[in-house]
């Protein structure tokens, strides 16, 4: 198979490394999963659109990967290609503008924001990830959402066609919008931010949102953040309306550990995998132990941030 995919982007004058039998836990930041069958990490985003286009051909998956820390890879690993965005990492700067491909981390989009003096998305300095993941998920923190700024999301359809989203399109709501469900693939993302500061505030801003985070734990072990989303509200249960760690902890759940994957004692909603020895499948079970004994404690069932990969790539929907 990989021959047939060198062949093919050789042919179409696309000259990026194809891998073979790549670890994945090492490219996620809870360092657990198996290998991709193949790994493209392209540095062109013309170059994207014809690993898509031998997916098809072949008929084997094509999956995204951004920084790996909001994904569970099962042990057994992904067949077919994995995407790797991060090479995708240019940005254009316009007054009060950024353009970011996807694979800019969160944290150089925010650096080169407050280099430019542009205010707005300060508050997002920390989180691990890239644009194309954060966008996907409408990452947020601190009372700030990533789509607050949005002007348009660049999208690549499923038949290879570019599509734009504007903002009110892409279906923004807490942890999730409507991108993934109606395209294959983020490309691009252009933030307005006419708004100006200080740049030397803006960085202290940064300093201070990420010392926030160390005194909470969250770089302290390998993990994908917050597991579960914050349940929502107005359902039968008075339980709805606490935070998703608060319900994991009045289930007694704190510390409960399996094969080196641990509740985190510091953070419930946290699971950690500080040796890097646990399995994805301790992971899972850990998730799947946490929903069971709050559902029993409090009717509440959790929702999963995280996002369960299966071998095919496709999201794991937890019932
Ligand atoms: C310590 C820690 C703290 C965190 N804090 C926060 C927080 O405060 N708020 C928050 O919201 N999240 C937080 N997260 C979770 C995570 O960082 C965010 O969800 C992040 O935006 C995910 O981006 P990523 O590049 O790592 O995505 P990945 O984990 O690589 O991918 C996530 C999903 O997005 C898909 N994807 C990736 N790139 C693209 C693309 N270009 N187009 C379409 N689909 C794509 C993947 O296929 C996958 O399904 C935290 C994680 C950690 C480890």
């Amino acid at each position: 198979m990989i021959e047939e995919v060198k062949r093919f982007l050789d042919n179409h004058a696309v000259h990026e490394e194809v891998e073979s039998h790549i670890p994945l836990a090492p490219l996620t930041s809870l360092h657990c999963g198996g290998p991709a069958d193949i790994l493209i990490r392209p540095k062109y985003m013309a170059s994207v659109m014809e690993v898509l286009r031998i997916g098809k051909i072949l008929g084997i998956p094509v999956t995204l990967l951004g920084n790996g820390t909001n994904v569970l890879i099962p042990d057994e690993g992904l067949r077919g290609i994995v995407l790797l965005t991060t090479g995708l990492k240019q940005i254009a700067v316009k007054p009060g503008e950024l353009t970011a491909e996807c694979g800019v981390s969160v944290n150089n989009l925010c650096r080169t924001a407050a280099g430019k003096g542009f205010k707005g998305i300060e508050r997002l300095y920390g989180i691990p990830g890239t644009v194309g993941g954060a966008v996907l998920g409408n990452a947020g923190c601190f009372g700030s959402e990533i789509s607050d700024t949005i002007a348009w999301v660049e999208t690549l359809l499923e038949n290879g066609n570019i599509y734009v989203f504007s903002k009110e399109k892409a279906g923004f709501s807490y942890r999730s919008s409507l991108i993934g469900k109606n395209s294959r693939m983020i490309t691009r993302v252009c933030f307005s931010l006419p708004e100006r500061a200080d740049p030397k505030l803006l960085g202290k801003t940064h300093q201070e949102y990420e010392e926030m985070r160390r005194t909470k734990g969250h770089y302290r072990h390998p993990s994908a953040g917050s597991v579960f989303k914050k349940p929502v509200t107005g359902r039968k249960s008075r339980y709805y309306g606490m935070s998703a760690g608060e319900l994991i902890e009045m289930a007694g759940l704190k510390g409960v550990s399996q094969n080196g994957a641990r509740i985190a004692e510091y953070h419930a909603n946290f699971i950690i995998n500080p040796e890097s020895r646990a399995h994805s499948s301790d992971i899972l079970d850990l998730i799947t132990l946490a929903r069971r004994k709050v559902e029993e404690k409090t009717g509440v069932l959790l929702e999963c941030e995280l996002r369960i990969l299966q071998e095919n790539g496709q999201p794991l929907n937890l019932q």
